[in-house]
C-alpha cells in the first residue's frame, strides 16, 4: 500500500488547561515543518529546547521538540512532537501555525499539512505494519480503561500478548493445512498420511489452544464490554434494594408500593475492577396498568439479552412469584451464561432456623443463593459468583489481555470451522478438511487484521480520539 502523502497534525493532549500541551505531526513534510517552526533540523530522538516560531519569525511558545525519523517512530513515518504549554489559546496558535505550512510544503512537492482525523496516527502505524489490529485496538482500550485491571490487560494486548497467541495458533493451522494439501496429490496414501503425520493429534492440540485463547479473550472482553446482569422477579422482592446494595448508593427508588420501577435502570458497578452492568427491571406480575405493561415488555427484552439473570424471590414467603412467569423467564434466558435463583430477605427467616442448604439433589434447586439486600448477608458470595461467571475469580490475572466482542465472534467462527474439520477428518475427506482449515485460518487472521475491510477500519479508528 502506498504511504499517505498528506502530513497530519493534531493537538495530542486533552482539551483544557494542563502543565504541558503536545502538538504532533506525522508525514513527509515533517523536516520542512521542523525547519520552519523550530528554526533548525533537530537531532533525532533528542529533546531539544527551542522557541516555536510563527511565519514572521516571532515566538508563539517556548518548549521542547522531539524528532523521530522514519521508520523508527510511532507511525513508521517522520514524526515531530512539539511540547509546549498546555493552554487552549497557545495550543490553538501553534496548531494554526502548523496548518499554515501547507502553502510552503505543497510548493515543495511535499503534499498538504492537514488536521488528523480521529485515530489517524494509529491507523498509519497499522498501515505501516508497526502494529497489528489487535494492538491498535488495545491503544484505544488503554486510553479508555476505567480500572487498573482494564489498563493492565490493554497494555498486555498492546505489547502483543494476544497477537502472539493468535500467531502461534495460525502457524499451527498453516502447518497442518499444508501437510493435508501436500497429501491431496497422492490419494492412495491418505490413510497412511493421517497416521504418519499425526493429523488428529495436531488438530486436537489446535482445538485445545483455541479453547485457552477463547477463555482468556472472553475474560479480557468483559473488562471492556462489561457483564450484563439482569435483576428480575415479582414486584417487591427487593430488586431495587439489591441494586442499591451492590452499588453502595441509592440509584434506584425503593418503596413498598408495588410497580415502583416502571422502566429499567442500568448501573455499572466495578467489582474488583471488573465492570458489571446491573439492570433493575420492572417487576413481573399480572396487571392491567398499560404503563406497567410497557415496562414489563422491556423486562422481557432485557432477559433475552442478559449474560446473567438473577431471579429474585422472597425467602420469607411474603411476596409470591407467579410460577408461569418463572418458567417463561428461564425459557427467555436461554442464551444467558447463568440463571441464579436469589432468595432475598433471608434476614426475615427466623433467627436460629438455619438457611436451607444451597446445594440439593434437585437440579431445579441447584443454583440458589440466600441473601439479604437489607443486611448485606450473602452479598459477598453473590459478588464472587458474578466474578467467577465473568472468568475473573482466583488467580485470573495471570496471562490476561484485553479483547473485544469482534475478536470473540471471530474465535467462534474458528471454532465452528475446526468442528467441521474434525468431522471431515473422521470421514477422511481430505479436501474438505483442507477447506475447513483454510476457513479457520481466515477467521483467525481477521483478528490481527491481515484481511480487513475499509468499513471495519473506519469503525475501529473512527472511535479513537483526535491526536492518537
Ligand atoms: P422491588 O420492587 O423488587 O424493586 O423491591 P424493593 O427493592 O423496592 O423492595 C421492596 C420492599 O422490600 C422494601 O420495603 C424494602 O425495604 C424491602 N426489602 C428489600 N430487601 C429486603 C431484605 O433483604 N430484607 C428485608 N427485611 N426487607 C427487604
Amino acid at each position: 500500500m502506498n504511504p499517505p502523502q498528506d502530513t497530519i497534525v493534531a493537538i495530542a493532549t486533552a482539551t483544557g488547561r494542563g502543565a504541558i500541551g503536545v502538538v504532533r505531526f506525522s508525514g513527509p513534510a515533517v523536516p520542512a515543518a521542523m525547519r520552519a517552526i523550530c528554526g533548525e533540523l533537530l537531532r533525532p530522538r533528542y529533546a531539544t529546547h527551542c522557541l516555536f516560531l510563527d511565519a514572521q519569525g516571532d515566538s508563539i511558545d517556548d518548549g521542547l521538540a522531539l524528532y523521530f525519523p522514519a521508520p523508527h517512530s510511532y507511525t513508521g513515518e517522520d514524526v515531530l512532537e512539539l511540547q509546549g504549554h498546555g493552554g487552549p489559546g497557545v495550543l490553538a496558535l501553534l496548531l494554526g501555525r502548523c496548518l499554515q505550512l501547507s502553502s510552503l510544503t505543497e510548493a515543495e512537492g511535499l503534499g498538504l499539512v492537514r488536521q488528523a482525523m480521529p485515530g489517524e496516527f494509529t491507523q498509519r502505524a497499522f498501515m505501516n505494519n508497526k502494529i497489528d489490529l489487535v494492538q491498535a485496538e488495545a491503544v484505544a482500550d488503554l486510553i479508555e480503561a476505567g480500572s487498573e485491571r482494564a489498563a493492565r490487560s490493554a497494555l498486555a494486548s498492546l505489547q502483543g500478548v494476544f497477537s502472539a497467541r493468535v500467531q502461534a495458533l495460525l502457524q499451527a493451522l498453516t502447518d497442518l493445512r499444508m501437510r493435508v494439501e501436500a497429501c491431496l496429490d497422492f490419494p492412495e496414501e491418505d490413510i497412511d498420511f493421517i497416521a504418519q503425520e499425526a493429523v488428529s493429534e495436531r488438530l486436537a492440540d489446535i482445538r485445545g489452544q483455541l479453547k485457552e485463547i477463547d477463555q482468556a479473550a472472553s475474560r479480557g472482553a468483559v473488562l471492556r464490554e462489561g457483564l450484563r446482569v439482569v435483576l428480575v422477579g415479582a414486584p417487591n422482592v427487593g430488586k431495587s434494594s439489591l441494586l442499591n446494595a451492590l452499588a453502595n448508593e441509592d440509584v434506584a427508588l425503593v418503596t413498598e408500593i408495588e410497580g415502583t420501577t416502571r422502566d429499567r435502570i442500568i448501573q455499572e458497578i466495578l467489582m474488583d475492577g471488573v465492570p458489571i452492568q446491573v439492570i433493575d427491571t420492572a417487576g413481573l406480575r399480572q396487571t392491567a396498568d398499560v404503563v406497567e405493561q410497557l415496562g414489563m415488555a422491556r423486562t422481557w427484552t432485557e432477559i433475552s439479552t442478559a449474560q446473567v439473570v438473577l431471579l429474585l424471590e422472597d425467602a420469607s414467603g411474603q411476596v409470591r412469584q407467579d410460577q408461569s412467569f418463572e418458567t417463561e423467564i428461564i425459557r427467555q434466558a436461554a442464551s444467558a451464561k447463568a440463571v441464579i435463583r436469589v432468595m432475598n430477605k433471608a434476614d426475615l427467616i427466623e433467627a436460629g432456623r438455619s438457611l436451607p442448604k444451597e446445594k440439593t439433589t434437585d437440579p431445579a434447586q441447584e443454583d440458589r443463593l440466600y441473601i439479604s439486600a437489607k443486611t448485606g448477608l450473602g452479598l459477598d458470595a453473590l459478588r464472587a459468583r458474578l466474578l467467577a461467571i465473568a472468568g475473573w475469580s482466583g488467580d485470573a490475572s495471570s496471562g490476561v489481555f484485553s479483547a473485544r466482542a469482534r475478536h470473540l465472534h471471530a474465535l467462534t467462527r474458528v471454532q465452528a470451522a475446526l468442528d467441521e474439520a474434525d468431522t471431515h477428518l473422521k470421514t477422511q475427506s481430505l479436501e474438505l478438511l483442507a477447506a475447513s482449515l483454510r476457513l479457520a485460518q481466515d477467521a483467525l487472521s481477521e483478528i490481527t487484521g491481515e484481511f480487513t475491510s475499509d468499513d471495519l477500519l473506519g469503525e475501529i479508528f473512527g472511535r479513537f480520539c483526535i491526536g492518537k
